[in-house]
């Protein structure tokens, strides 16, 4: 079973969905979507790119900090 604090994981969220998260045997489940963050030493992986399977929000990329670059054509130069 993962070790982690429960305080910690009070204040932990799905870095994707922002919903909260739950400790399994395996690491940290997203309660919204159910993939999976791993947890290492203790210390929890919440990158989009380490849930397992593939957070489908992520893959939208619905949550993406970056900003979409212009459409093609909607500027004329
Ligand atoms: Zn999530």
């Amino acid at each position: 079973m993962a070790v982690l604090d429960e305080k910690l994981l009070a204040i932990l969220a799905c870095p994707v969905c922002k919903a909260p998260l739950r400790l399994d045997e395996q690491g940290l489940v997203c309660t919204r979507t159910l993939v999976r963050y791993p947890v290492e030493e203790g210390i929890p992986i919440l990158l989009a790119d380490k849930a397992v399977p593939p957070h489908p929000e992520a893959e939208k990329g619905t949550f993406s900090f970056t900003a979409p670059p212009p459409a093609p054509g909607s500027q004329e130069s």
